[in-house]
Order: structure tokens, then C-alpha cells, then sequence
């Protein structure tokens, strides 16, 4: 799936534009647990297309922003992933330098730039929207996040700029991906699991989508273990990697089976590591959490690490944590068992007639009825329920998790897709 990038100074309208444009994703049907409010990162389908899109703004909160060297920085590294940049201006307050730096940092990237200059619905002068024909884009629209104006055109032109991504399916192994912030131990785990030294670090800054895989058989099953690596220039620019990683993370996620995300025992959870959690599971794929280096941890003491990690991850009760060491190989064996077992889940089929007997049971929403329910697809499970009415959220929650209780899909999001169909004559037919 293609990435949009939206860049611009503080307070232009990044992130208005950011949620009118996910907004417009009418069929979502997994909505992820609510783990952070401050999205960055979301899904835009326009002409049953659909493509990933990041607001930087989320990531450069607070007084980081008025250090222009580092944003520039920052979102080169961004860039180097994107595959279209929305280079956001505010015609309200007219072409101002930090546009001009920001300017630079896009150019330098080489990749196709929509330039959106937002807030026309303000008054503004021609004059001043004429002034950001000085950036010299090709492509410039005129918008208004908040009031809903232009998208449409901006949309169509998405399409036809973006490369268009096919999708290649050969499912001979089972890819689990590693993801988490660096230094928690990843490329260690891949060493390993694979027991060969190879996790080949590049250093090079921003270049390829390089990441490291391997792969290996683990109980007559072909694993290939992939780790997004290109992080480990720690050293330098901090605050870019969360941003950096973000991007990369979206990428892979696409082309995985399974995500293990991986954090530091001693360090604890970060917002990060729920946000790459909560997308891993709004793209639909099997999720597993590994609590690193518990070697550093007190014996007596690692009991508690399942019931804190619960904790720091809200709603994900149905995700399996499996605490381990990469170093020391502690629970390895166990992790590798769990992905298999996740694999499988994934893979399932609900018994037709439990599912079902258990719709019977279930409660119908107000107003209304479900009329039916059943299990479409797997890999991931998609259950299709019909409803008499129209039903918020909290029903869906609670179908997903009447169907968890039944049939487990441990690690696994379930979707479900709802049809609205005629009330029956009886309460529940099939
Ligand atoms: P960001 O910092 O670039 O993400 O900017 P925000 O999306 O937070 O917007 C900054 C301010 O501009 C907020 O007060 C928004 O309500 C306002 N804003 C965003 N888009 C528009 C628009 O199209 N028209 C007007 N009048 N205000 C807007
Ligand atoms: P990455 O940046 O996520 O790939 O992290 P690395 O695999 O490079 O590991 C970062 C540091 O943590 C290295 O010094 C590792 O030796 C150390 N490390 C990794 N796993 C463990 C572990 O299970 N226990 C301990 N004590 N240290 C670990």
C-alpha cells in the first residue's frame, strides 16, 4: 500500500486535514482499541483505493517544532519512505519562512508534492495565495481542512500520481515481523531465533526500505522473521527515530503476517509502542507482545510482567504476551510456539453451526435485530453480521467479543462487516 506523508509548519492544519481525510474511510471495520488518542497514522480509500497516511504533526508536539534544523532533518528521514508528500501551507497567514525551509527538506526528497494551501475559507487576499506559487510546485490546490473544500481534486490526483501496488501473494512461510523501539533488543531476537549472526546493520541514513529477514523451519513450518532495521543511528537526532521507525513500520506491516512487538522489560511501555500495537491491529494483522530482557528482572518478580504488560496495553486482553530474553534464550521456544499457535487462529474457521446457535443468544441491537451472523474469510477472520438498523461501535465491540469468548482468535483481530437488511418476521432466521 502506498504512503502519503503530510508535512507542514505548526498550526497550518495538518492534522484537521489529517482526520477529514481518514474520515472519509467509510467501511472500517476494525476500529483499534483505543490506546491513543493523538493519531498520526490512518487509512484513506478514495475510488476503492486505499492508502496509508502519516501527520507528522503528531509526532513534533510542543516546543521541538520551532527547531527548524531538526524538523528538516526529521522529515527527510520521513520522506525517504513516502511515496507522496501533502506539503501543507496556511493561506491565511500567507508564504512564511519556516514554508521555505520545509520547502527545502520536500525537494530534497525527489518525491512527487501535492501543495495544499488550507484555510480558504478564511478571508484571504489572491495575492496571498498567489505568493505560494513562489514554492514552484506543479501541483497546488486550494482547501480547507476544517470546512471540507477541495479534497475531492486533491484525492483524484492522489490516484493518479501514486504507483499503482500489486499485490503479490505467495504464502509459503509464515512472515512475523519485529517491531519495536530500537535498542530493545530486536535484531538480537532475530540472531536468535535464526541462530546465525544475520542482521546485517546498515547505516546508512534514510536510504532503502532495508530491513533484515530471515528464515527458518520451526516445527515443519517455514518462518521468515523479519526485523525493520535502519534504526540504529541512535547516536544522532533522537527524536527523529520515533518518527522514522512510525514509517517504516507501516510499510512492513502490509507484507506480514504476524507482528511481535518487542519492548524493553526494564523501560517499561511507551505511547509508541501502543501506537505501532494499535496499527498492527487496524491493518488487520495477528499481534503478539514480548516483554525483553527479563534476565534483567528478579526471579521471583517475573510473574508480575503479564499483568503489567495487560495493564500498559488497554483492551488488548486477547493478545498473548510471552516475556522473554533474547540474550539469555528465556522463552523463546515459547515465543516461536505462540506464533505458530496465533498462525493457526488466524487461519480458522468458526463452526457454522456454533456460530450460529451462539447469534440466537445473542443480545440485538436497540431498535432492531441481528438477523444473522457468519464467518466470510479467514486470514484474518471477517464475520458478516445483518442488522435490521444501523449500529454504533459498542455493538460491534460487542459482537467481536461474544464471538472472542466463543471461538478465542487469540492475537487475532476479528472484523466484522455489517449489512443492513430487512427486519425479519422472526426474532433470528437463516
Ligand atoms: P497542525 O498543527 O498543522 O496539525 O494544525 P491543526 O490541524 O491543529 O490546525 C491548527 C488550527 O487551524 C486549528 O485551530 C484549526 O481549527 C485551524 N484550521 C485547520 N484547518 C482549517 C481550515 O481549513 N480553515 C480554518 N479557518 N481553520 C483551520
Ligand atoms: P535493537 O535496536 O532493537 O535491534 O536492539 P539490539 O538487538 O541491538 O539490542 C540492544 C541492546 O540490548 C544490546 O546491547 C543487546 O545486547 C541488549 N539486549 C538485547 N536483548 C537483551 C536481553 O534479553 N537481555 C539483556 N540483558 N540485554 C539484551
Amino acid at each position: 500500500m502506498a504512503t502519503i506523508v503530510i508535512v507542514g509548519r505548526k498550526n497550518v492544519g495538518k492534522s484537521t486535514i489529517f482526520n477529514r481525510l481518514i474520515g472519509m474511510r467509510l467501511n472500517i471495520v476494525y476500529k483499534e482499541p483505543g490506546v491513543t488518542r493523538d493519531r498520526i497514522y490512518g487509512e484513506v480509500e478514495w475510488c476503492s483505493q486505499v492508502f496509508n497516511i502519516i501527520d507528522t504533526g503528531g509526532f513534533f508536539l510542543g516546543g521541538k517544532e520551532e527547531l527548524a534544523f531538526k524538523i528538516n532533518r526529521q522529515i527527510e528521514y520521513g520522506l525517504a519512505e513516502a511515496d507522496l508528500v501533502y506539503f501543507v501551507v496556511d493561506a491565511k497567514d500567507g508564504l512564511k519562512p519556516g514554508d521555505h525551509d520545509i520547502c527545502q527538506s520536500v525537494r530534497k526528497s525527489n518525491k512527487p508534492v501535492l501543495l495544499l494551501i488550507n484555510k480558504i475559507d478564511c478571508k484571504h487576499t489572491e495575492s496571498e495565495v498567489l505568493e505560494f506559487s513562489k514554492l514552484g510546485f506543479k501541483n497546488s490546490f486550494l482547501v480547507s481542512g476544517e470546512a471540507g473544500i477541495g479534497f475531492g481534486d486533491v484525492l483524484d490526483k492522489t490516484i493518479k500520481t501514486l504507483p499503482r501496488m500489486t499485490k503479490k501473494r505467495m504464502r509459503k512461510s509464515i512472515k512475523v515481523l519485529i517491531l519495536g523501539r530500537p535498542n530493545v533488543g530486536k535484531s538480537t531476537l532475530l540472531n536468535a531465533l535464526t541462530k546465525q549472526e544475520r542482521a546485517i546493520v546498515d547505516e546508512r541514513p534514510g536510504t532503502t526500505r532495508d530491513v533484515v529477514r530471515a528464515t527458518f523451519k520451526y516445527q515443519d513450518q517455514n518462518i521468515e522473521i523479519i526485523d525493520t532495521c535502519g534504526l540504529r543511528r541512535k547516536t544522532h537526532i533522537k527524536t527523529s527515530v520515533e518518527f522514522y521507525s512510525m514509517i517504516r513500520a507501516v510499510n512492513a506491516i502490509e507484507d506480514a503476517d504476524i507482528a511481535i512487538v518487542l519492548f524493553d522489560t526494564t523501560e517499561g511501555v511507551v505511547d509508541q509502542d501502543r501506537r505501532i500495537a494499535s496499527m498492527v491491529l487496524s491493518k488487520a494483522k495477528s499481534l503478539v507482545l514480548a516483554p525483553n530482557k527479563i534476565d534483567l528482572i528478579k526471579t521471583t518478580n517475573r510473574n508480575r510482567i503479564v499483568p503489567s504488560t495487560y495493564k500498559s496495553f488497554k483492551s488488548l486482553e486477547f493478545v498473548p504476551i510471552v516475556p522473554i530474553s533474547a540474550k539469555q534464550d528465556i522463552g523463546l521456544e515459547q515465543l516461536l510456539t505462540c506464533i505458530l499457535s496465533v498462525h493457526a487462529e488466524s487461519r480458522k474457521f468458526a463452526d457454522k453451526t456454533v456460530v450460529q446457535n451462539m447469534a440466537k443468544k445473542l443480545q440485538n441491537p436497540t431498535n432492531g435485530f441481528l438477523v444473522s451472523l457468519k464467518q466470510v474469510n479467514t486470514g484474518p477472520p471477517i464475520f458478516r453480521a445483518a442488522l435490521s438498523v444501523k449500529v454504533k461501535e459498542h455493538y460491534i465491540r460487542y459482537l467481536r467479543k461474544s464471538i472472542r469468548g466463543y471461538f478465542g482468535f487469540k492475537g487475532v483481530p476479528i472484523l466484522i462487516k455489517t449489512k443492513s437488511v430487512k427486519p425479519p418476521r422472526s426474532r433470528y432466521s437463516l
